[in-house]
């Protein structure tokens, strides 16, 4: 591996923030990113769809006086039901942003102008030999450069590249033409492109990673951010009406930070609100969500859980707080404790009700003492 980062740093700067796995496959992608990824795929294909619904009949005036007649009425027909699909891809309605519709709509994009292709040529026979009709051998590098625009990881990218390259060579084959000179040079040339393609699918599925983290999450503790865990939570508690699982959330709030950032200096803070993060990230579960709600204040949303789950949760935190530090150049060592409000969202309670009972939850632990978690409602408070 020192060898691999050695050679290739900017491979191995991939690889240390986690994008690499995220640029193989979607599998990893964050929280969130497949919705804006679906959004942004599928506004490009219906545009694309689009596109090519117009420009296509409007070649129907070239046919007329490229092609024999038989040719001509039959490209006419092909080019109208070709448009025709096109279009009705266009008009489908997205149903939210689900990415697997978006990739559906994708691989319909990629397949039609293929077979389109692949029925122009078994009308326009002579087509390969013929100068006049060499126009019409184009699509297929066409097609490939229209990869190009689409964010897609890598094994999504070469999936779809194999489906496209495929058919396009059965069609040589079916023609007799794919093992001949002129089949094989199209067939590196289509690959080549393929390539390139992949490639800017890559770059612009990287550009896209780094906005969406950059925009969602908090720089210093690589938390969510507020405004993606608001979002988030009016989202699962639509989902939690529908199942009926309860769900709770967790107001957190750092004890006497300020003194903190007096004695330690704000780098020092910075290291206790780091630290803090860790501790929360190891003791949630992965359906849960955490954030940097604001200074040193964090909300936890507990998916599926009931208030006594969330206290259990929030013993954990406290008694993780008690037993670490932070250790600091000079030798000395900062310990912090945390106050933990809880409150249980359910069918009757709206999200801000919730955040405000959370809140009010969190303020008797503070006026209690301190370092300690209380359930609203019941007021009750366990250190
Ligand atoms: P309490 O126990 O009542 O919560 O007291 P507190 O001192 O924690 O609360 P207070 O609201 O008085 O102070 C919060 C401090 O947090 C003030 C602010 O300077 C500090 N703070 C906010 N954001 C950051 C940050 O990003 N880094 C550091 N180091 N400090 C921050
Ligand atoms: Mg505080
Ligand atoms: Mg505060």
């Amino acid at each position: 591996m020192s060898f691999v980062s050695q050679q290739f740093p900017w491979l191995a700067a991939l690889a240390e923030r986690g994008l690499l796995r995220q640029l193989l496959s979607r599998r990893d992608h964050v929280f969130g990113f497949s919705g804006a990824r679906a959004h942004y795929i599928n506004s490009r294909v219906r545009l694309l769809a689009l596109l090519f619904a117009v420009l296509t009949p409007l070649w129907i005036p070239v046919d007329y006086f490229l092609l024999e007649r038989d040719q001509f009425l039959l490209m006419s027909i092909v080019r109208l039901l070709f448009s025709m699909g096109l279009l009705m891809l266009y008009a489908v309605p997205e149903t939210g942003v689900r990415l697997f519709q978006a990739r559906r709509r994708l691989v319909v994009l990629m397949l039609l102008p293929t077979l389109f292709h692949l029925l122009t040529q078994s009308i326009l026979k002579d087509a390969a030999s013929n100068e006049l009709l060499l126009c019409y051998s184009f699509l297929p590098f066409l097609i490939i450069v229209m990869h190009c625009i689409f964010p897609l990881a890598l094994t999504e990218g070469v999936g779809l590249a194999v489906l496209t390259i495929t058919l396009l060579s059965l069609g040589e084959l079916y023609q007799g033409a794919l093992f001949s000179v002129r089949g094989l040079i199209d067939l590196w040339l289509m690959l080549l492109i393929m390539g390139v393609a992949i490639w800017a699918q890559l770059s612009q599925l990287h550009m896209q990673l780094r906005l969406f983290n950059e925009a969602t999450t908090d720089p210093l503790t690589g938390l969510l951010n507020r405004r993606t865990l608001m979002k988030q939570l009016n989202h699962v508690q639509q989902q939690s009406l529908r199942t009926g699982r309860p769900m709770s959330l967790m107001m957190l709030d750092l004890d006497h930070f300020k003194q903190i950032n007096d004695r330690f200096g704000h780098q020092g803070g910075d290291r206790v609100l780091e630290l803090f993060a860790q501790i929360l990230q190891q003791q949630v579960r992965s359906s849960d969500y955490v954030s940097r709600f604001g200074g040193e204040e964090f909300l936890v949303l507990l998916t599926d859980a009931r208030q006594q789950d969330a206290l259990q949760l929030a013993e954990r935190i406290l008694n993780g707080c008690r037993t670490s530090k932070v250790a600091l150049e000079d030798c000395r060592e900062i310990r912090f404790g945390v106050s933990i409000g809880v409150a249980q969202l359910d069918g009757t309670t709206s999200v801000e009700d919730c955040l405000s009972q959370a809140d009010a939850a969190l303020y008797q632990a503070k006026t209690q003492g301190r370092d300690r978690v209380v359930l609203a409602g019941l007021g009750a408070d366990r250190e």
